[in-house]
């Protein structure tokens, strides 16, 4: 089944952090204390109580400075490292939608440090995150709940630009390509990132270590994960996604 997709057009955000705050609201997630750190992106970075962030990075185009934007979240793997790490530690925390492929982690299942420190590293993209006092994970879940009674995702429902998208796989992969086909003549970097093995596509114009260190995946970690299930696959009988 070929699930669900964010398709996420960069070139159309404008920073309003509509979708950053609408994700906080819906999950009843508590505020982050912020500082003035020099730069207008707050709160600095993810964390157990921030699913989504929206990334400012300064940068000079052409000669002159501007300002490239990055709704950072979960990309919900087509195969998700964080859950063959998790398997392979006898974790049952981290779960796949077989309906939607949205990666879930369990918040009733609670994971050791040094278990955790596993699963964040296997991340490519850096999203899990853990909270000390109750060793529970937490990362955007595609809004599993509003999905399926047939809303949007809050973040995309607040979102007034059309940045961001979401729907069946197919549908979100055709609105991508054509729009990278119709950006590309203007910006000749313009690119899909990760689209093969990601729910969540980036369309970004320009190099993706300009937007954020961690935007694009350089393929080491797909190659980790086909170690890590070869190594799980006999423990647990694991459905597989195409496209
Ligand atoms: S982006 Fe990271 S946290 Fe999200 S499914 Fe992939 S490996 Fe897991
Ligand atoms: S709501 Fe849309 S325009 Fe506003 S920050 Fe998020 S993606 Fe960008």
């Amino acid at each position: 089944m070929a699930g669900k997709s964010f398709f996420i057009d960069t070139s159309r955000c404008t920073a309003c952090r509509g979708c950053q705050i609408a994700d906080k609201a819906w999950w009843n997630l508590k505020g982050t204390k912020t500082y003035q750190r020099g730069n207008h992106q707050n709160p600095e970075d993810l964390s157990f109580n921030t699913w989504k962030v929206v990334r400012f990075s300064e940068v000079e185009v052409n000669g002159k400075p501007n300002w490239y934007f990055f709704t950072d979240q979960c990309r919900h793997c087509l195969e998700p490292p964080c859950m063959y790490t998790a398997i392979s530690l006898g974790s049952k925390a981290i779960t796949r939608c077989e309906e939607t492929g949205a990666v879930l982690y369990d918040p009733k299942i609670k994971v050791k440090q040094e278990d955790f420190k596993k699963i964040r590293e296997s991340c490519p993209w850096d999203i899990p995150r853990w909270d000390e006092k109750t060793q529970i994970m937490a990362k955007c879940n595609m809004c599993i709940n509003r999905i399926r009674e047939g809303l949007l995702p809050a973040c995309v429902k607040a979102c007034p630009t059309g940045a961001m998208n979401f729907g069946d796989r197919e549908r979100m992969l055709d609105m991508a390509k054509k729009k990278l086909n119709e950006l590309k003549a203007v910006y000749p970097k313009a690119q899909l990132l990760n689209a093969d093995s990601v729910r969540t596509i980036f369309l970004v114009i320009d190099d993706p270590q300009k937007y954020w260190k961690y935007a694009a995946e350089n393929g080491l970690g797909i190659t980790m994960v086909a170690a890590i299930k070869r190594l799980v696959r006999p423990l647990m009988k694991l459905p597989s996604f195409v496209g």
